[in-house]
């Protein structure tokens, strides 16, 4: 299933099923219209809108505008830093790494994004939110928790997953270098595109197998199985959920691959009408004009 945030002229967001034709209403039925609300009736929630997507009449997509699949997490968008051996090398040749102590880190590095950068599919990244003028993109897998869980053993992380979406980790560099900690310049509003869709894990029974893609206007910056993380899901599920809970709708971006702007010499950076598109195998495009 294809679960989507989305909302017309008429209604504020709600949640829907993407079909053939268009978007399944799920509030219709009585599901909840906040994407983590609905997360969290499980499989329940899970086997009413499977039904109920494959009877209702979809509203057209010309006729609604699609957010982010999950507006509001929990807790902040968790994300894994140097989780692409050649991005890690590049992000240390860069000079823009005020954390680093080794170019392969030995333990997953986590930081978070406030849920206030999260914004939809085609909606701008907003270049005046970076005083510093270093806008960079980082396109990333991610992955939606679906069932609470602490200490959850690498075996039985997908258990816990509900499905997988797409996360531009954008990134101000200059405020990353210079405020160490990575919050501030992972943080700024718009910084956080999200979507099209989550796509559940029974669509994707093997996420390693796609590839992820970003282009910038049309030209192709970062391409790379997912099957080259360094820590990959189970291992960054059982290292986050050893200390803190986690919760349906949580969302954890996995990493970027080489050829974000900072790989380059002079570095590329975002400008004013860019478009970036992030791509995964079986999950859609994520594309963001820049302003
Ligand atoms: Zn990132």
């Amino acid at each position: 299933m294809r679960l989507v945030t989305f909302s017309d002229s008429s209604t504020p967001s709600r949640t829907g099923v993407l079909v053939e034709g268009g978007v399944v209403d799920l509030t219709e039925v009585g599901l909840p219209a906040d994407m983590a609300d609905f997360i969290r009736l499980g499989e329940a929630g899970l086997e009413t809108a499977a039904e109920v997507a494959t009877r209702a009449a979809p509203i057209p997509l010309n006729l609604v505008r699609i957010h982010a699949p999950v507006p509001r997490p929990p807790k902040n968008v968790m994300c894994v830093g140097r989780n692409y051996r050649d991005h890690a090398a590049e992000f240390s040749r860069s000079g823009f790494d005020a954390s680093e102590r080794s170019v392969l880190p030995e333990h997953p590095v986590i930081f978070t994004k406030a849920t206030t950068s999260i914004i939809g599919p085609d909606e701008p990244i907003v270049l005046a939110n970076d005083p510093t003028g270093t806008v960079d993109y980082e396109g990333e897998l991610g992955v939606v928790i679906g069932r609470e869980g602490r200490r959850i053993p690498q075996a039985e992380a997908f258990g816990h997953v509900l499905g997988f979406t797409i996360v531009n980790d954008v990134t101000a560099r200059d405020l990353q270098s210079r405020h160490v900690q990575w919050f501030i310049g992972k943080s700024p509003d718009t910084f956080c595109p999200m979507g099209p869709a989550i796509v559940t894990t029974d669509e994707l029974p093997d996420i390693s197998a796609s590839w992820l893609r970003t282009h910038v206007n049309g030209e192709l910056r970062q391409e790379a199985p997912i099957s080259s993380l360094i820590f990959d899901i189970p291992s960054l599920i059982h290292t986050i959920s050893e200390t803190t809970l986690l919760e349906p709708g949580d969302v954890i971006a996995t990493g970027t691959p080489a050829g974000a702007g900072i790989g380059f010499d002079p570095p590329r950076f975002l400008a004013a009408g860019d478009r970036v598109e992030v791509s995964v195998d079986g999950i859609g495009i994520l594309g963001n004009p820049v302003t």
